[in-house]
């Protein structure tokens, strides 16, 4: 196997200087013209020489690891390997045994990369200058744990650039859906309800980037719950929704009708989205047994998804060249994990939004999966 620890982290670079001091009760975390440090010592590991720093400001003391999206992992080297693998169709078990790590890592290696990945992306938002092209909403539609816990998530894709700008879950009501084995919600799930308040935090995150005196052009399928999500907004002014319905289905070997037609050259772009989930996580394939157990992993693997598709993923396979993050100016070349992964992103700096952050937190519980360990340590991110 091979081990490329000094290629995914700055961790053992000797000219590394510390950008800003990573306690958060400090100052200087925040505002890094004040930050003030000076050399503290160096320790020797089994891969090179580590630098240690002290703050002028706090004393507090840290490294270069610290800053590193390897910190404190025994493995370094297996985060990117692990992201790779999971945007590849892997499941997470075939990638253990590829790796020769254990399933529990691969777990918890896919969680702190979907927690990197709602960083990266809520902090690649704060450099949209503006959306100047249609967002076309819909959800794609998987479930977690059984078939009868469905679940939506919906996605808002650029119609030109093909970038995926946010990704919001709806647990959907149904047989089985709410309460299973007897066991009820353990709280009531405010950040997963309907595909309304889905569409709505999806505004949030959008009208934002839209200038004040200007509408968002949004491309809806009709479904109700979106059109009653829109009304309910208070930008609802500031909304203006075209919609493409779906055709019924087509008998074999019918041609599409001229509606059909004009619906999906609308949806093109969101539609791909959806092919290349569905193509590129184990998780979402038809007829898997790699299904999702819990709605917050299945959450933090899309958003792991998110940032390749934005950043690394080509916008067509056929005219390479170009990603989405490109297309919006964001980035001047296609980005793979040794970039995507070369830096911390700390929570404290990069503030989420409340649905995000309930994922980040991994406090979205899975009643039929029963209660699992919230991600609150105060080292590891
Ligand atoms: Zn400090």
């Amino acid at each position: 196997m091979p081990k490329h620890p000094r290629k995914f982290s700055p961790l053992f670079d000797p000219k590394f200087t510390p950008p800003f001091c990573p306690n958060a009760k400090c100052l200087a975390h925040y505002d890094s013209s004040t930050f003030r440090w000076f050399r503290h010592a160096s320790y020797p590991t089994r891969l090179g020489r580590v630098s240690r720093f002290r703050c002028r400001d706090c004393n507090s003391t840290f490294s270069s690891s610290t800053f590193s999206t390897t910190y404190y992992l025994k493995q370094p080297y297996l985060l990117a390997l692990v992201a790779a693998g999971l945007v590849a169709g892997s499941a997470q078990r075939q990638l253990a045994r590829s790796l020769r790590c254990s399933h529990q890592t691969v777990s918890n290696l896919a969680a702190r990369l979907g927690r990197h990945a709602l960083l990266f992306q809520t902090q690649a938002l704060r450099h949209v200058a503006q959306i100047n092209e249609r967002v076309i909403y819909d959800d794609f539609e998987t479930f977690a744990y059984s078939q009868d816990a469905a679940m939506g998530i919906g996605t808002a894709v650029g119609s030109s650039s093909y970038f995926l700008f946010g990704i919001e879950a709806t647990r959907h009501r149904g047989p089985g859906a709410l309460v299973k084995r007897g066991k009820p919600l353990e709280e009531p799930d405010r950040f997963a309800c309907s595909y309304s308040d889905a569409i709505q935090r999806t505004l949030d995150r959008l009208l934002g980037l839209v200038p004040a005196d200007e509408s968002l052009q949004f491309i809806l399928d009709g479904h109700p719950g979106y059109i009653r999500g829109i009304r309910k907004h208070p930008g609802q002014e500031r909304v203006e929704y075209h919609v493409f319905k779906n055709p019924k289905n087509r008998r074999k070997g019918e041609p599409r009708s001229p509606e059909a037609r004009r619906r999906d050259a609308a949806h093109f772009a969101s539609d791909l989205c959806h092919k290349l989930l569905r193509h590129s996580l184990a998780d979402h394939r038809r007829e898997t047994i790699a299904h999702g157990k819990r709605h917050n992993a299945v959450m933090e693997r899309v958003a792991l998804f998110m940032i390749w598709r934005n950043f690394s993923k080509h916008r067509s396979e056929r005219k390479p060249g170009e990603t989405p993050a490109m297309r919006l100016g964001l980035t001047d070349r296609p980005l793979d994990w040794t970039d995507l992964l070369k830096e911390r992103l700390f929570l404290s700096r990069i503030p989420l939004s409340p649905s995000w952050l309930h994922v980040y937190k991994r406090a979205w519980i899975t009643p039929e999966v029963g209660a699992n360990t919230r991600h609150d340590l105060v080292h590891a991110h």
